[in-house]
């Protein structure tokens, strides 16, 4: 049995998801046909619409259903028709490979966007779009978006906000002012391949993809109502659940870490001093491959994730880390676990377990 701590790759399908989605999957209809079954079928996408703006607390928004995460940012960034646009340093691939000459906002050492730095780049700089996601995917670090909003606002920017990893954990008071959203469905529970832009109503976007007009012409082809119906489930779900959850899964977070550094002093926790998600834990283990502990932790049974995984299965070295700690090793040692719904006080056991004794093989503090 695999102890899966890697919720921030994908989480687990909730069970009532899985009925939802079959259930909307036996009731075939195009939502663009206007006989009965059709209309049934639009009548279900925007209640989902509904459900995933209440995730994020937005009325004022309009939401425009994607194949995920990545899909959002890119229309973001390349639909919202500004020339100029800034990027944090630690954004996701998703938003950096839309924008891949677009000057980067320094971070400091604990994983934050560095306010003064940003401050000084929106006034020398020409105003555009300014994308800074709500919390950091290897991390956990929650950004200071609502001050951020406040900035850019000020110096007459737009700011897109890529709320993937944040939705569901965090209070979303602070997506007030967001200019745009990306959520994805697969990070709460949903299923992989449906995420949203949301957009501040009466702000133009051009397609990405043109063809029958769906999305009132801002993303073209069927909907995928049978995926939709789920997040629109995993939404309600997430919302619903989230106080209680942050403070549980917080715990157990904190229980791993902290049960990892009385068993290894050398071990250090990557944006300690920050706010983080609740179920994020960004640990290293200073002289130990971040690549060599993933693997020693999958054969015995645990699932962590490092950096991000490229489609190749590989580790990739991570940016983000590298952005925290230019030219120091420890941002290639630092592994990912990462908790969500179904994470059990066992889950933890079982890493702290599997953890200390590959730490008491490897780490050069034992040798
Ligand atoms: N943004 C962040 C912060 C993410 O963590 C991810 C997924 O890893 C994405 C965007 C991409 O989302 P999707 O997998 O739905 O394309």
């Amino acid at each position: 049995m695999t102890t899966y701590l890697d919720y921030n790759a994908t989480a687990p399908i909730r069970p009532p998801v899985i009925e939802a989605m079959t259930e909307a999957a036996r009731c075939h209809g195009n939502p663009s046909s206007v006989h009965a079954m059709g209309r049934a079928a639009r009548h279900r996408i925007e209640a989902a619409r509904r459900a995933v703006a209440a995730l994020v607390g937005r009325e004022d928004v309009d939401v425009i259903f994607t194949s995920g995460g990545t899909e959002a940012d890119a229309l973001a960034v390349r639909g919202l028709g500004r020339e100029t646009i800034l990027v944090s340093a630690i954004e996701h691939d998703a938003v950096l490979a839309a924008a891949p000459s677009a000057a980067r906002v320094p971070v400091t050492g604990d994983g934050i966007v560095d306010l003064h730095a940003l401050q000084d780049m929106l006034e020398d700089t020409q105003s555009g779009l300014l994308c800074v996601m709500w919390a950091n995917n290897e991390t956990g670090a929650v950004q200071p978006v609502a001050e951020i909003a406040r900035l850019a606002h000020a110096a007459g920017w737009l700011l897109h906000v890529d709320a993937v990893q944040g939705a569901g954990r965090l209070d979303p008071a602070d997506l007030a002012e967001a200019d745009s959203i990306a959520l994805s469905a697969h990070k709460i529970g949903g299923p992989p391949g449906v995420g949203a832009l949301l957009i501040r109503e009466g702000l133009a976007v051009t397609p990405m993809i043109a063809g029958g007009g769906q999305e009132r012409g801002r993303r073209s082809g069927t909907e995928n109502d049978v995926g939709i119906a789920g997040f629109a489930v995993a939404a309600a779900a997430a919302a619903e659940e989230r106080d209680a959850e942050a403070m549980r899964l917080r715990a157990l977070r904190d229980r791993i870490g902290q049960g990892a550094r009385a068993r290894a002093p050398e071990a250090r926790i990557m944006a300690g001093a920050a706010e983080r998600l609740c179920n994020t834990l960004s640990l290293a283990l200073p002289g130990v491959a971040a690549e060599t502990q993933v693997m020693a932790l999958d054969l015995a049974g645990v699932a962590v994730s490092a950096g991000s995984a490229c489609s190749s299965g590989k580790v990739k070295r991570s940016h983000v880390l590298d952005a925290m700690f230019p030219d120091d090793p420890i941002a290639g040692q630092a592994i990912r676990v990462s908790l969500g719904w179904a994470s059990t006080d066992e889950d933890a056991d079982r890493f702290l377990h599997a953890w200390g004794a590959m730490r008491d093989r490897l780490s050069p503090a034992v040798r």
